[in-house]
């Protein structure tokens, strides 16, 4: 509720401003407004507590994900401009120009892949398949992999959608019970899984791990295409490699060179083709190689100086030309480094990788 206040010895008047009122209560503040009659003005902003209500009819309040600040539900819902190009048939891209995901158009509604990374980008992305397809609902969300950037926010996508996740990606989302992520409605294990939803025929696939839990590709054969998120990236890899299970990684990615795709839609930047997909997995190849050679040649892993003055010796006359290396090169052989002095993180770091064609 927001006060106006007229405050003096007689005169105590509080008048609720509907405009406002949203506003505030949206963000669970309060706020108190009174003048006196010496014309000052006094304004009261209290955050107050607020009971989350994690089910997907609720939108008192933004979906904060993890978040536990005040104020994040500002960071949550700032709007994302998105562009929208169709790719090939019935399949549609969307991108703020760093995240990229995809949509299907079915008979009577869509398929959307993912979620966008925010509440905001959620609703983005909800406006550009509603401006494509207006007559057309989201009926289904297939989630890619776990994470929130990618699968945070059905809650404000399609809360009534049909949700399809690997169950390793659903178990880590029900044991997060992240603030707008909603659980899988439908779940499925293995490898692959064919779908025939609304007139669109896909496939599943569970390549073994790669990136995050349960990160399955979307395969559609008829229209040679293939979309996968958080693995292969044009450009060297991303920052340390967060989540990224680095001894099964290459291997299992190449299985997918036994299907007929020619078109490669990743969950970042732009649409690559098989070599731009071969290119990027030969980068981590030779990544793997140089952070043995540095750690042979006395490099300090734990020097980040030390390992950005390395990478500018060694590896930019190589890669130097690729996206984003001033930014990450540094960072993804120092990752790659630990890897070999750790041993690698978890369970998944460490599988022996699957390589039997797919
Ligand atoms: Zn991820
Ligand atoms: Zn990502």
């Amino acid at each position: 509720m927001v006060l106006l206040g007229f405050s003096s010895e007689a005169i105590n008047i509080y008048l609720p401003i509907l405009a406002l009122q949203s506003v505030f209560i949206h963000s669970g503040e309060y706020c108190l407004l009174w003048f006196t009659l010496d014309g000052t003005t006094n304004w009261s902003i209290e955050v107050t507590d607020k009971e989350i209500d994690n089910s997907p009819n609720n939108t008192a309040h933004e979906h904060c994900g993890i978040f536990t600040i005040p104020g994040s539900d500002q960071i949550q819902g700032a709007w994302r401009d998105i562009s929208y190009v169709p790719v090939r048939d019935n399949i549609w891209t969307v991108s703020e120009g760093i995240y990229r995901t995809i949509f299907i158009e079915g008979k009577k509604g869509i398929i959307a892949f993912d979620t966008f990374t925010t509440p905001g980008g959620a609703r983005a992305f909800q406006g550009a398949m509603h401006r494509v397809f207006p007559n057309k609902p989201v009926h289904t969300i297939v989630y890619s992999h776990d994470h929130l950037d990618h699968t945070g926010y059905a809650a404000d996508l399609a809360p009534e959608a049909d949700i399809i996740a690997h169950d390793l990606c659903n178990q880590v989302i029900t044991g997060r019970q992240s603030d707008g992520q909603l659980a899988a409605t439908e779940t499925w294990s293995g490898e692959r899984k064919q779908y025939r939803i609304d007139g669109v025929e896909f496939e599943l696939i569970y390549p073994g791990p790669t990136h995050g839990d349960g990160n399955v590709a979307a395969y559609f054969p008829q229209s040679k295409l293939l979309f996968m998120v958080d693995t292969v990236i044009p450009g060297v890899g991303y920052t340390f490699f967060p989540d990224w299970h680095l001894s099964p990684y290459v291997p299992t990615m190449r299985r997918f060179l036994s299907l007929d795709w020619d078109t490669f839609v990743p969950g970042h930047f732009w649409i690559t083709d098989r070599s731009g997909f071969e290119e990027n997995l030969d980068y981590y190849d030779r990544m793997a190689e140089i952070a043995q050679e540095a750690i042979g040649a006395g490099l300090d892993a734990d020097d980040y100086a030390e390992v950005t003055s390395y990478t500018y010796q060694h590896l930019k006359p190589k890669f130097g030309r690729h996206f984003r290396f001033d930014e990450y090169c540094a960072m993804n052989l120092s990752r790659y480094m630990q890897h070999y002095l750790t041993g690698g993180w978890g369970i998944e770091g460490n599988m022996t990788a699957e390589i039997r064609p797919l």
